[in-house]
């Protein structure tokens, strides 16, 4: 466990770094592999990795949550990742037996059956395998922009959350988001410039059609260029009037809502 104090002192000290490839850095420098990128491969998840070996980390740690139903693109794109940058990008990957358990119970599909069933997926593939990586963590940077949708349109770039560690003891994490304030399009413009790998389905387009948002097989779908963001996520759940944060999959409502 690193001894660096999580608080205000923190955050107002790294506030005075505005570039982020510089700003993940020195969270490197200070924290080594306390301090990880987690991402999904999505257009900034790449561009963060490009950024901070640039700033001199030659090998920062990068995990991903591997849900077991990802697209083969996205296994491909993780791959080149760790080819072009001579890293090795984690796997979180769900319990065996409470994947198992939820399968037996409710099926494979368990996600079209209600709102409930599909956060509870989520739990089982997403939230726990990311709560396990979190225990191991001080610093966790993520790679959420402001543009998004509402609800990530509130989150800080340098933030304190409480994060509950498997053995139920509670205890200061920091979250990032380097690149909170950057719109897509600036994003796009720095891995184009840079020539960083990027997801295959995120550079498909026909007829207006694209994806927007990348999460598992099925639950992803791409949007239309008059939809939300978002829509193409459990697209079966949009005639109901969710709100914002029920198009989330419950990794980044720590602190506020999480999913059951
Ligand atoms: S996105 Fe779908 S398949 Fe993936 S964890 Fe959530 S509900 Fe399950």
């Amino acid at each position: 466990m690193n001894d660096i104090k999580i608080d205000q002192k923190l955050i107002d000290k790294l506030e005075k770094i505005p570039d982020p490839g510089e700003l993940m850095a020195e969270l490197f420098r200070l924290f080594g592999k306390r301090a990880a990128i987690g991402t999904s491969g999505q257009w900034t998840g790449v561009a963060m990795i490009d950024m901070v070996i640039r700033a001199g980390i030659s090998n920062p740690r990068v995990y991903t949550v591997d849900t077991l139903r990802l697209f083969p693109e996205t296994y491909d794109l993780f791959r080149e990742l760790e080819k072009k940058y001579s890293i090795k990008i984690e796997k979180a990957a769900p319990d065996f037996d409470a994947v198992s358990k939820m399968v037996r119970d409710h099926g494979e599909s368990i996600f079209f059956d209600s709102k409930a069933k599909q956060e509870y997926c989520c739990k089982i593939r997403k939230v726990d395998p990311n709560n396990k990586i979190l225990d191991t963590l001080d610093v966790w940077i993520t790679g959420l922009r402001a543009d998004q949708s509402d609800a990530r349109s509130q989150i800080k770039r340098l933030e304190i959350i409480q994060h509950t560690q498997q053995d139920g003891k509670n205890r200061p994490l920091l979250k990032v988001t380097p690149l909170i304030a950057w719109t897509e399009e600036k994003v796009k413009e720095y891995v184009s410039t840079n020539n960083v790998p990027t997801h295959k389905l995120l550079e498909m387009e026909r007829d207006g059609w694209h994806y927007a948002s990348l999460g598992c097989i099925i639950c992803t779908t791409p949007i239309n260029s008059h939809e939300d963001r978002r829509a193409g996520r459990w697209r079966w759940f949009n005639h109901q009037q969710f709100n914002d944060d029920h198009k989330e999959c419950g990794l980044h409502l720590t602190g506020k809502k999480k999913s059951t």
